[in-house]
């Protein structure tokens, strides 16, 4: 088996980073001396251990956020979008090591981690580029005597909360333009991958950030860790990436102190294949839309549907495709599908997918998951999948296509939004007018049209209804950081 790395560069990879809490421009271990075990989910072994928050690591964490943000908010801009991009420098040099790292702690194949490693680096690059440029407004007012002047002002310490499956992106796309913004933060991974975090505080501390602007926590219980510092009047903004339901219960937390909050959800993305779509590139957008990430992706094409009269050529295709993708330890030299995070998503994954075979769904390709050790499940494809099915209606997060068919564009389109979620959908045809129809009647903060992939860091990246609210990304992705002050003058 060839390999493009080696255990011991592995090792030096992993140990590169700190183990510990950074909070106030430190790296200290928890104060309780806890610590919990990172696991590599392509073998099931640990890959070390890092600290283990506390309530009390916790305060200190939010007392330096709270402490340091006067100082950060009059640093000249200049000064804060110099950080960032030596930030942006100093994490593209180190793309190699950073990437082996991600995939150690998360799985995916080392070409998606680079991948990931620019994504995340591009927010550091635009929001260096957009912290010089917050602006406000003068104008006279309507009567002609008034003047209105507005003011964009950072909205104070915030609290971050990031999930696993994309460790640094998820991470680099709140702090950019919080930091851009003037604004600082204490900042929490998930507890399956904290070390892409622990690797990016290194980084902002060699690009000169200032003690306590961004702290960073791991912890094992984040219930716990997190309530009391939502709850803390100090925190005046709280953006969460994670799945739905956590969201839901960190909102009823936010009330209590009113904070600013934006929500990045969960998904279940329909793909939809016009009779009238080039196949051609309706099947490459297909493989990159359901196997970036493993399809553990919230913008993971969930469900493919696709108008009947292409669909058997397209599920036939499909198949062929996702069939022949090699699946293995992402270290490993030509894989493209790693492993699922946990034993748990693998579990999940099998139950959806029994259900939809029970329901009478044809197995095209795949269909099981792969002997450990390490979390596997074969890339599948099924077709004639029943539309009471529950892959169709809940999040699959693993490489499992379903493709179901429909008969005329407003079908697709009312099929496309039964669902309580509305981050992304897809879209292939060459028809310019249903284009068109088709992006006006999807209830989606985004599309991606005739193309796999809409991340990229100067657009705004969001949902509607039970995706969320925000938007991440873009000029949107630094007025999420901003509050609008607006005096009105009188003019004598
Ligand atoms: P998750 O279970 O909701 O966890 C997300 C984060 O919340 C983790 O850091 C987790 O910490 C923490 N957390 C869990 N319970 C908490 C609580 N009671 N209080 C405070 N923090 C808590 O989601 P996940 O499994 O990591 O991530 C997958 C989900 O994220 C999917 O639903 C996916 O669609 C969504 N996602 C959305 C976007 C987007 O931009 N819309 C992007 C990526 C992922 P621990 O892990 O340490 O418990």
């Amino acid at each position: 088996m060839s390999t493009v790395t080696g255990a011991s560069r592995e090792s030096a990879v992993v140990d590169g980073v700190p183990h510990q809490l950074y909070i106030a421009g430190e790296w200290r271990d928890a104060s309780g001396a806890g610590t919990l075990e990172v696991e590599d989910p392509s073998t099931g072994e640990a890959l070390c251990t890092v600290a283990d928050a506390t309530a009390q690591d916790g305060e200190a964490a939010l007392a330096a956020a709270h402490e340091a943000f006067p100082g950060w908010r009059d640093t000249a801009p200049r000064e804060r979008a110099d950080v960032l991009r030596r930030a942006y420098e100093l994490m593209t040099e180190r793309t190699e090591d950073l990437a082996l790292l991600m995939t150690l702690e998360m799985g995916k194949p080392v070409e998606e981690s680079r991948g990931e490693i620019a994504y995340a680096a591009a927010f550091f690059r635009w929001y260096a580029e957009e912290a010089v440029r917050i602006d406000g407004r003068f104008t006279t007012s309507e009567n002609g005597k008034g003047r209105v002047l507005t003011l964009r002002r950072p909205v104070g310490p915030c609290v971050f909360i990031t999930p696993w499956n994309f460790p640094m992106a998820m991470g680099t796309r709140k702090v950019g333009p919080a930091i851009a913004a003037g604004c600082t933060m204490v900042v929490k991974p998930a507890k399956q991958t904290p070390l892409s975090m622990l690797a990016m505080a290194q980084i902002l501390e060699e690009a000169g950030l200032p003690g306590g602007v961004c702290n960073v926590l791991t912890a094992r219980s984040s219930g716990e860790l997190m309530a009391p510092l939502i709850a803390d009047p100090r925190t005046r903004k709280l953006s969460f990436t994670g799945s739905t339901e956590v969201g839901k219960k960190l909102i009823e937390q936010s009330a209590e102190q009113v904070l600013r909050v934006s929500m990045e959800l969960g998904g279940n993305a329909p793909f939809l294949v016009f009779g009238d779509a080039d196949l051609d590139a309706a099947v490459d957008g297909a493989l990159l839309a359901k196997m970036r990430n493993i399809g553990e992706a919230c913008t993971s094409a969930n469900r493919f549907l696709v108008h009947e009269s292409v669909a058997e050529e397209f599920a036939t295709r499909l198949a062929e495709r996702l069939g022949a993708l090699k699946v293995g330890r992402g270290t490993e030299e030509g894989v493209k599908v790693g492993p699922l995070i946990d034993t748990a998503a693998v579990e999940k994954v099998q139950e959806l997918v029994g259900d939809a075979v029970d329901r009478g769904a044809r197995v095209l390709t795949g269909g099981s998951p792969l002997e450990g050790p390490g979390h596997f499940h074969q890339p599948t494809v099924l077709a004639d999948v029943d539309p009471q099915a529950r892959l169709l209606h809940e999040e699959i997060f693993g490489p499992v296509a379903p493709v179901t068919t429909f008969s005329s564009d407003e079908e697709a389109i009312r099929r496309a939004n039964d669902t309580e979620y509305g981050l992304v959908a897809y879209a292939f045809t060459r028809d310019l007018n249903r284009a068109f129809s088709v992006i006006e009647g999807l209830d989606t903060g985004m599309i991606g049209l005739n193309q796999g992939m809409v991340s990229n860091a100067g657009a705004p990246f969001g949902g509607v209804k039970q995706s969320g609210f925000g938007r991440e990304g873009g000029p949107e992705g630094l007025h999420e950081y901003l509050e609008t002050r607006y005096v009105a003058m009188n003019v004598p």
